[in-house]
């Protein structure tokens, strides 16, 4: 059976204290997931979760193993804090920092030379869907990455850029249909994940599709009941 995962990816969100409240209900709850957490908290949370069903990671890193690159964060750096994954090309960090396919393959590089597993997000905007271009654009993002090397154990989470923190969500129907294309592309066991307004309503449907092997949550990721609800959904998975 394939890896399922739901991890969740906190963003520029939180504060010490509610980082600690949030952990604490994740380890109370005992449920299997990971935390993408902010740079600052990953000592808090890698203390916090080690030897739980939780693991960390961080939400980018530099392609750069060192230097003078002020502000950047190495994957060397977050293997120490105990980072089992890092997301990469989040459409976030595509659209506002201008990271292009090349630069998220050479960080997709990085994090698994340093023994962590990439979660790469793929997706298109709501003018590439409208113009029949979805295909076309997650396969472009895709194979950036495989032009230099295999995937490997790495993590593929399909966010249709539209979807992000809209409240509006890819239907069940949508998400399987372009996971299903994902996976011609990669091996049988890949953990492809749906990410895009994923809640507690509408998880268990979601992460029915016969290649959804779980979510990537944002806002939702912040409320600790109902990223719990969603990790739920995620193992009840039949
Ligand atoms: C995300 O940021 O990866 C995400 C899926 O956000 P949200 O769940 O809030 O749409």
């Amino acid at each position: 059976m394939r890896a399922r995962l739901v991890a969740g990816n906190w963003k520029m969100h939180g504060s010490r204290d509610s980082s600690r409240a949030l952990l604490d209900a994740i380890v109370a709850a005992d449920v299997a997931c990971a935390v993408c957490v902010p740079f600052p908290y990953l000592a808090q949370a890698s203390e916090r979760l080690r030897g739980t069903r939780a693991a960390w990671g961080a939400q980018t890193l530099s392609e750069h193993a060192s230097g003078a690159y002020t502000g950047e964060v190495s994957a060397a750096m977050l293997r120490e804090f105990g980072c089992r994954y890092v997301l990469v090309g989040h459409s976030e960090r595509r659209q506002l920092f201008g990271e292009s396919d090349a630069q998220v393959a050479a960080k997709f590089s990085a994090a698994c030379e340093a023994g962590i597993t990439p979660i790469l997000c793929v997706g298109e905007t709501l003018q590439e869907r409208e113009a029949g271009r979805t295909q076309e654009v997650v396969a472009r993002q895709l194979e950036a990455v495989l032009r230099r090397g295999a995937i490997g154990e790495a993590v593929v989470a399909y966010e249709p850029v539209w979807a992000i923190g809209t409240g509006r969500t890819a239907t069940p129907a949508q998400a399987q249909e372009v996971h299903a294309f994902l996976r011609e592309h990669l091996t049988a066991d890949t953990c492809i994940l749906y990410g895009g307004s994923v809640k507690p309503d509408n998880a268990a449907a979601i992460f029915a599709g016969a290649d959804v092997d779980g979510g990537l949550i944002g806002g939702a990721s912040l409320i600790a009941q109902d990223f719990i609800a969603i990790c739920r959904a995620a193992e009840h998975k039949g």
